[in-house]
Formats: structure tokens, C-alpha cells, sequence
């Protein structure tokens, strides 16, 4: 496979991770459905161009995105207030008064509603795995359940065209940023406002659970910049946010589309060579906790049945048994639903639910003070460790 931003065909091998399950954000409603789920190889490789992370092992003929896929953060109270500023930051910082929006890879529409109430203008969403219900024609906001369509963007003239996690999802990133730029370019000077995983923060970090077989790139300042540009865009700024975590870009329509070649990489780029080592350290050493657990016949559970959950307990390659039998998060949409390949059930957080266990294991350390002040409100004794 070329490398999906530079289209060049020179990439190193740098980490083979197995089989993960082909979804991570579709949890199953039984646990012999959730184990049968369906794999695909993950091996990361590194452009030798342009430095871009991807997995050289996609095919996207396997990945069709349907309702049934739940990634909604929103009930979260820290991701809301990430969702409340950013909002605010875009509707001050663009003067977006009245305007039209679109929101590419919208979920559940949440942003793209608060956003258009904000604002107040109409908000319009692209995303196959919508499942919400038909607004009405009135409505300030409308989804469509459908791949983003230049054509019809064009139609809406939005003067803020909003992606959030969707280019790390797609197999020819370029076409889809060149769609993007032609139906800005047709709709006076709107701003582009896309946020991807901070492919940056993965690897110096060595956030190996952050690696899952819907993304197909990972990107960083380097080869995200290098997307834009070659796209056509003129980047405002770019900048990294929720606690490094995601990297955001505002840009507008900018000079035509030109040749796609890499700047050289700058002595602050992290080597994707150098994460490699510390990520099959970090899948080694949560291999050797989890066997030390079993033999003492301690019981624990994730915190988090997000793509990083998911990731953390296929890579370790953990059933339902001990010493992980259960995962717990706070969407209430996947409240007594299971784990795809490993087949945990997942619970709301509750006395019950926490019943038994030693130790929960916080996927994502953001929301460490929220679990913290959770446990406590319940009156739960048991040690929180990190995944992170
Ligand atoms: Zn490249």
C-alpha cells in the first residue's frame, strides 16, 4: 500500500500488532456475536517520504460504516465542556452569525446542534452511521444518512465546514480534503475546522491502545499540514487540544492544489521508529499485570469501552474470564452490550457493577479526576490504575 498522503510507495515496517477487530465502536448485543466479530490485520508502517504512520494492511472494502457504530463521548462531563469551548471558539472566532454549517462525520449530530443553536443558522450532517430519526423541514439541523457530497455542499454554502475523526478513517484522505476544497472554494471564504487523533501524542507517548484498525493513518503536525497543503488549503492555525490527545487545524480555501512532496522532517518530529519499542513494552508489561492478577485470582475491569478499551483488551488478548470479565462506561447507549473479539460485557458504572473487582483499569487518564469523583460519590474502595 502507498502512503496516503504523499502517495509514494516507500514505507519501513514498524510495528505488527496481530488481528484487532475490524470495529471497535460497534458493541454487540450477545456475547457469542461480540466474540465471532469480525478481524483484520494491523502492521503500522512509516513513510520514508513524508514520516506518515499508517496501517499498510487496510482494505477498505471491509469497512462500511452503518447505524450500529456508537463513538458519542458526550456523556462525559469532561469531553462536554471540550465541546462547549470549542463551540464558542468557532462561533466568536469566525463570526458565524446566522450562517450555515456543515458537520462531515457528524455521530449523532451533537456538536453540529450546538453549534447551530449557538450561532443561530442551520446546521447540515453527513454520517452513514446516523441513527437518529428525520428532522422535520423546519428543523435547525439535518442529517443525511450518506458519505459527505461535494455537490450538495456546494447547494448549502456553509461559512463553517466542520470534520471531526473522520481523514484518519479514510483510505485516499487527499480526494476526500480535494472534495472538501471544492465545495469551500464554490461557497465564498467559509473555514475548515478538522480534528484528528494527535498521531503525535500516539507515538512519543507510546499509546499503542490508540492504534485500531478503523484508522487507517495516524497522523502528525508534519504529514496533517502535508494533507492540507497539497489539498489546496491555507492553514490558520494548527494546534494540538484535550490534553494532546487531538490535533485541530482551522484553514480556508488557499492556492490551487499542488504536487504532494514532504517538507524534510524537523529535529522535533518524534521518529515513528523510536515509538515501536515502547509499545510493545507497554502491550508486554499489561500482559505480565494481567497474568500476575489471574494466578492470584484477583478480578478487575476497564474503565472506557471506547476504541482504546476495546484495543487494550484485544491486544492483551483477554476473554471474559478473569482476570478483566467486565468493562464499564458511562454511555448509557452501550449499557449491557459486549466487547467485540474479547466479549466482556459492558455496564454503567453502579455499586453493583463495581461489586467484587480490586482494581478498575481508566483508559484514558483525561477523565481520571470524573472516575475519581464518581468511585468516591459511590463509596467504592478499589485501586485505579491507568492504561495511559
Ligand atoms: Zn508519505
Amino acid at each position: 500500500m502507498h502512503c496516503p498522503v504523499c502517495l509514494r510507495a516507500d514505507s519501513i515496517p514498524l510495528l505488527d500488532l496481530g488481528e484487532g477487530p475490524v470495529f471497535c465502536n460497534v458493541q454487540w448485543p450477545s456475547r457469542a456475536q461480540a466474540i465471532a466479530a469480525a478481524k483484520a490485520p494491523i502492521r503500522l508502517a512509516a513513510c520514508a517520504s513524508c514520516g506518515h504512520v499508517f496501517n499498510e494492511a487496510f482494505d477498505p472494502d471491509i469497512v462500511a460504516y452503518a447505524p450500529g457504530y456508537e463513538n458519542s463521548q458526550h456523556s462525559s462531563t469532561v469531553f462536554s465542556r471540550y465541546a462547549e469551548r470549542l463551540v464558542e471558539r468557532l462561533a466568536t472566532a469566525y463570526g458565524l452569525s446566522g450562517c450555515a454549517i456543515v458537520d462531515i462525520g457528524c455521530g449523532r449530530g451533537e456538536l453540529l446542534e450546538a453549534l447551530a443553536r449557538r450561532v443561530g443558522g442551520r446546521g447540515y450532517g453527513f454520517d452513514p452511521s446516523y441513527s437518529g430519526g428525520d428532522a422535520s423541514a423546519d428543523a435547525a439541523v439535518h442529517v443525511v444518512r450518506e458519505e459527505f457530497d461535494p455537490e450538495r455542499a456546494r447547494q448549502i454554502r456553509p461559512a463553517l465546514i466542520c470534520c471531526r475523526h473522520v481523514l484518519e478513517h479514510l483510505h485516499a484522505p487527499g480526494d476526500f480534503l480535494d472534495g472538501v476544497r471544492e465545495a469551500m472554494a464554490a461557497s465564498g471564504d467559509p473555514v475548515l475546522y478538522l480534528e484528528v487523533p494527535n498521531g503525535t501524542h500516539l507515538l512519543r507517548n507510546a499509546m499503542v491502545w490508540d492504534v485500531l484498525y478503523e484508522h487507517v493513518s495516524y497522523f502528525t503536525a508534519r504529514s496533517l499540514r502535508l494533507a492540507l497543503r497539497s489539498s489546496g488549503f491555507r492553514i490558520h492555525a494548527l494546534y494540538e487540544a484535550f490534553g494532546g490527545q487531538f490535533l485541530c487545524v482551522e484553514a480556508a480555501v488557499g492556492a490551487p492544489a499542488r504536487a504532494r512532496s514532504g517538507r524534510r522532517a524537523r529535529a522535533s518530529d518524534p521518529s515513528p521508529a523510536d515509538a515501536a519499542g515502547p509499545m510493545t513494552e507497554r502491550i508486554e508489561r499489561w500482559k505480565r499485570w494481567s497474568s500476575g492478577e489471574r494466578r492470584s485470582g484477583r478480578t478487575a475491569a476497564i474503565w472506557g469501552a471506547g476504541t482504546k478499551g476495546v484495543m487494550f483488551l484485544n491486544l492483551l488478548g483477554l476473554n471474559s474470564d478473569r482476570p478483566i470479565p467486565r468493562a464499564l462506561d458511562q454511555n448509557p447507549a452501550k449499557d449491557g452490550l459486549f466487547i467485540p473479539c474479547t466479549g466482556q460485557q459492558i455496564s454503567l458504572p453502579s455499586v453493583d457493577a463495581l461489586a467484587g473487582l480490586s482494581s478498575v483499569i481508566l483508559m484514558n487518564s483525561i477523565y481520571s479526576g470524573e472516575v475519581e469523583a464518581r468511585l468516591a460519590g459511590m463509596n467504592v474502595a478499589v485501586e485505579l490504575l491507568a492504561a495511559d
